[in-house]
This record gives C-alpha cells, sequence and structure tokens, in this order.
C-alpha cells in the first residue's frame, strides 16, 4: 500500500520524538511491504521562524494532499520564547487551533492505557489495575460550550456571565458514527457520557447516539451520566472500551484518564474528521525543558502512529505490530527517564526508537493474523 504523511516535526521535543516514530513507519513499510511517501510541513514555531505566522495556507493545502499527518508538538516555554511576545493570534497554539478548524478535525481519540509493567506509575489500588487497562475517550472537539455564544454584562446591578451549550443533531450523528467503527476494531463496546438527567443537549445526544446505534449491531451500547463516569473510571477503569462523550465532558474526563495512566511521554492522540483523515500526535506538550537533550520518551508519538495505521489506513496489523513492540521493550525492562524505576535499564529517546524497530523487524507478519 502507498501510504502518503505529512510530518509536522514541531517545536522543543517535536523533531526529536518525530524522527523516532518515522524510524519506526520505515521499518513497518519494511516488514509488511508498504511504500512511504512523506511531506515535510511547517507549523507552530517552526513555521512562525520561517514565515512570521504559525500556520501558512501552504501548510494547509499540502495538509490536504496528504492521507493523515503525524505530528511532534508544537510550542515553547512561554517565559523565555519570543513566539510568546507576538498577539495571540499569532502564537504557536494559533497554528494548532487553525489546522483542526481548516481540517474539520471534529472528533478527538485519546486512548488511556496502562501497561502492567508501568503499573507502578499507577495512583490506583493494584487490585483495581492488576493486569492493566486499555480504554480509549472520543471526544467532540469542535461544538458544545467551548463554542457557544458566552457575555458577562451588568443584570440588575449584579456582574453576570453566561455561556451556551448548543449541539446540533449532525455534530453528535457524525462523531457517534466514528465512535461506533473506533470501537468495530476494539472490543465492540461503547459508553455514551451525558448529564441527560439535567440538559437539553444531553437528551438530544442521547436519542442520536441511540439511532446510529442500530448501525451497529455488533457493538454494545451503554449510555452513563457524567458523574457516575468520573467515579467509574478510578473505581473499575477496565469495564470501558470506548467513552463517548461531548466536548466538556470529555476534556475533564481524557485529563482523568490519562492522570490514571502514569506518564504524559506514554499518551497518543488522534483527531479525525469525517473522512478517513487525521492528525496523529502525543498528548503531552513540547516540553522545552529537556527539549535537545535526547531523553524525551518517543513511545506517545510511536503510538500515535500506530493509531494512524490503524484508523487511516486500516492496517491494523501493522498497528498492533507497533503496540506489541512497544509492550516488549517495556517488558524488557527499557525506559526513558520520564517513567524510569528502580531495576530498569534507562535509554535516550534514540534507543528507545531502535529497540521498538528491533523487536518489529523480529516480528513475522503470520502472528499478527
Ligand atoms: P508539556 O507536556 O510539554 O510538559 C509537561 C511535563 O511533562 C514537562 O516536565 C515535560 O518535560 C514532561 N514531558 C512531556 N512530554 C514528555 C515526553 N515525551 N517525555 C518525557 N517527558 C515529557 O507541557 P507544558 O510544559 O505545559 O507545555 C510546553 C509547551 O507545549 C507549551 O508551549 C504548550 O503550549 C505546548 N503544548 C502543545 C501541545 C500540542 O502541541 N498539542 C499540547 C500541550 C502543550
Amino acid at each position: 500500500m502507498k501510504l502518503h504523511i505529512g510530518i509536522i516535526r514541531g517545536d522543543g521535543i517535536g523533531p526529536e520524538i518525530v524522527a523516532e516514530a518515522v524510524k519506526v513507519l520505515e521499518i513497518i513499510g519494511t516488514v509488511f511491504g508498504h511504500e512511504l511517501q512523506y511531506e515535510e510541513l511547517l507549523l507552530g514555531g517552526a513555521s512562525i521562524d520561517a514565515y512570521g505566522i504559525p500556520l501558512t495556507e501552504e501548510t494547509v493545502h499540502c495538509a490536504k494532499q496528504c492521507d493523515a499527518l503525524l505530528m511532534g508538538s508544537i510550542g515553547g516555554n512561554a517565559k523565555t520564547s519570543p513566539w510568546y511576545k507576538l498577539e495571540p493570534s499569532k502564537r504557536p497554539e494559533a497554528g494548532l487551533l487553525g489546522i483542526r478548524k481548516a481540517l474539520n478535525l471534529f472528533a478527538n481519540l485519546r486512548p488511556a492505557v496502562l501497561y502492567g509493567e508501568l503499573k507502578e506509575a499507577c495512583p490506583l489500588k493494584e487490585e483495581i489495575t492488576a493486569g492493566g487497562f486499555d480504554l480509549m475517550i472520543m471526544r467532540e472537539l469542535t461544538g458544545g460550550l467551548y463554542f457557544g455564544a458566552r457575555a458577562t454584562q451588568m443584570e440588575d446591578g449584579e456582574l453576570t456571565a453566561h455561556d451556551t451549550l448548543t449541539y446540533h443533531a449532525y455534530e453528535i450523528r457524525r462523531i457517534a458514527h466514528r465512535a461506533f467503527e473506533v470501537a468495530q476494531k476494539r472490543r465492540k463496546k461503547v459508553t455514551s457520557v451525558d448529564k441527560a438527567n439535567v440538559l437539553d443537549s444531553s437528551r438530544l445526544w442521547r436519542n442520536i447516539v441511540e439511532e446510529v446505534a442500530v448501525a451497529y449491531p455488533d457493538v454494545t451500547l451503554e449510555h452513563m451520566l457524567v458523574d457516575n463516569c468520573a467515579m467509574q473510571l478510578v473505581k473499575d477503569p477496565k469495564q470501558f472500551d470506548v467513552i463517548l462523550t461531548e466536548n466538556m465532558f470529555g476534556d475533564i474526563l481524557s485529563d482523568e484518564a490519562s492522570m490514571i495512566t502514569g506518564s504524559i511521554g506514554m499518551l497518543a492522540s488522534a483527531s479525525l474528521n469525517e473522512t478517513k483523515f487525521g492528525l496523529y500526535e502525543p498528548s503531552g506538550g513540547s516540553a522545552p525543558d529537556i527539549a535537545g537533550k535526547g531523553i524525551a520518551n518517543p513511545i506517545a508519538t510511536i503510538l500515535s502512529a500506530a493509531l494512524m495505521l490503524r484508523f487511516s489506513f486500516d492496517l491494523d496489523r501493522e498497528a498492533a505490530a507497533i503496540e506489541h513492540a512497544v509492550e516488549r521493550v517495556l517488558q524488557k525492562g527499557y525506559r526513558t527517564i520520564d517513567i524510569m524505576s528502580e531495576g530498569k535499564e534507562q535509554v535516550s529517546t534514540r534507543k528507545m526508537g531502535d529497540l521498538i524497530c528491533d523487536e518489529i523487524s523480529q516480528i513475522r507478519q503470520q502472528s499478527f493474523e
């Protein structure tokens, strides 16, 4: 298969971690017989340095020609970087918001995986996390409270503020379809999270999700109120497969879910639109405090590349090969500094990438059939 991938190396640790993910993709291409073609795109601080703005029309145009984008994080140190002397609309983060909007990336996927090997990084009790867990939060990214009308004004001599939470049926329908499709590639369960006992937007959410579910009889659907979901995530995270929810609930629940997995350096993410196109990136930022030191954990970016193979290219075996290789390297006791613990061997960013590539090159294709 021919894979046309846009590469956004980004700022800070971005270039270091993306280099390892590209190395892993190359090995996948060799082992499984795919041809990878890359376009280098500039975004964020790197684009400001080159063109004075964080996102150019050229980058948007090139991104649209690609099948998927793989990105390192963007941004710098807000206190010391000259990028933050610019007005907010010209800063690195504006580039990221701009490209998400230009590509209509409305569905944010955040896997929260606790590897048995890293269970000491999890703050939950051992009896809850024994054997690890693997869930996926799917958050609506372009609607809801964060995008509704808001204002602060005087009312009867009192300062009064309001925000508006609006969802259109089409916005719910399109993300529900993506959630069921994602569940079909996993353990076939969707937990739709809302506040339907109080909010009209949640009642509409629930109705539309029910409607969409009919097209996916192989997937089990359950509904859960958001307050209960927040509790269940720390009480019994293993019960979840795909959690589907609106923007603000997803914002909060995905941070809660990432906290119970341990290091930010392990957390992949994807933002999808209605086509197979997606933007894949680590959940963490550009970590300017460790940039250039060769110690950043590349695993989140490597796992983001695995998500890209699974969701943009339907290459499930190849994605599983990467995930399996990561697990094997952790089982063998190799760690970057952020996940280091006693008795393990600390390795650099590059060495971690090499170890994962070595595991993949030992994999025979049929083990994933
Ligand atoms: P951060 O995630 O960059 O760093 C927080 C802490 O986690 C730091 O101590 C860092 O060293 C560590 N860390 C993060 N990723 C790591 C990795 N792969 N390996 C090892 N350690 C890792 O958050 P921050 O410091 O608040 O933000 C730094 C910059 O990143 C800011 O400019 C921010 O706007 C930007 N940012 C970008 C994105 C994105 O590109 N999507 C997301 C979040 C933050």
